[in-house]
């Protein structure tokens, strides 16, 4: 199975300033076959601004992917806050750029983010995973400009509760027809690395919603550690590829302009 990192945000998001190059180099380092940018574009997101210079951003990243062609694949794609509330926007912002590949997560629900913790407000813990996970839904089943679903349930690192830890049962209807939306649309998911620093043996989601992804027919994977800065790049992807393998998956996927490989 190829090991690529296809999450990953430089100096392009406003929490970042991580130099694209270094993130390449680190790659190269790190011995991955592929990673894909994916810096981040969020519409209403409340404190950071969220805005991508997309003309720059294509404009150096076309470069650096040209300059280390013969070393590794460079893809350049976008991670987009999918928000009912702008919907057109959304839309027209990923069809004005030629992305090979969009993540879509949910990063603000109702002008709220999880961050700061603004969405948590006045709500108990089983309230705001039922909203989240609510919401996540509506937000597959609304879109379809994104290629696979950003680290589902990373919802578990936030929150002013002593104990974040996600009731999964509480949620299993809602979270397999989230997976059944990304399949009948052709969507897939990821596995986020970042949730290694939380859970020590998987990322977000986890395992058994991958399992799950793949026994109701899913097939698109890809793996992202979300790396902010260059050291992170590449981290516990073998993990991940370990735990796609053991569970019976061929090889992750790669996309050019929006299309699978
Ligand atoms: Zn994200
Ligand atoms: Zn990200």
């Amino acid at each position: 199975m190829r090991h690529i990192d296809y999450h990953m945000h430089t100096a392009f998001s406003g929490d970042s300033e991580a130099s694209p190059r270094e993130h390449i180099k680190m790659a190269i380092k790190k011995g991955l076959d592929e990673i894909c940018f994916t810096d981040h574009r969020d519409f209403d997101y409340p404190i950071d601004a969220f805005e991508l210079d997309t003309e720059a951003y294509f404009k150096e990243l076309s470069k650096l992917k040209e300059e280390y062609q013969s070393q590794i694949t460079v893809k350049i794609g976008v991670e987009i806050g999918l928000d009912c509330d702008h919907y057109d926007e959304i839309n027209d912002f990923i069809k004005s750029s030629p992305y090979d590949f969009v993540i879509g997560s949910i990063h603000v629900i109702r002008h709220t983010e999880f961050y700061y913790g603004d969405f948590f407000k006045n709500k108990s813990k089983e309230e705001a995973h039922r909203e989240f996970f609510e919401e996540t839904l509506r937000c597959v089943k609304t879109f379809d400009c994104f290629d696979v679903l950003g680290h589902l349930d990373y919802i578990e690192r936030y929150g002013p509760y002593e104990d974040r830890s996600i009731d999964y049962d509480q949620y299993t209807d809602t979270i397999d027809e989230i997976l059944k939306t990304l399949i009948r649309k052709g969507k897939g998911i990821e596995v986020n690395t970042s949730g290694y620093k939380l859970r020590k043996t998987c990322g977000f989601p986890r395992f058994d919603i991958i399992k799950r992804y793949k026994e109701l027919g899913g097939e698109i994977i890809t793996v992202g550690t979300d790396a902010h800065t260059s050291d992170r790049v590449g981290e516990h992807v073998d993990d991940v590829i370990r735990h796609y393998e053991e569970l019976g998956f061929q090889d992750v996927s790669t996309f050019t302009k929006r299309v699978k490989d």
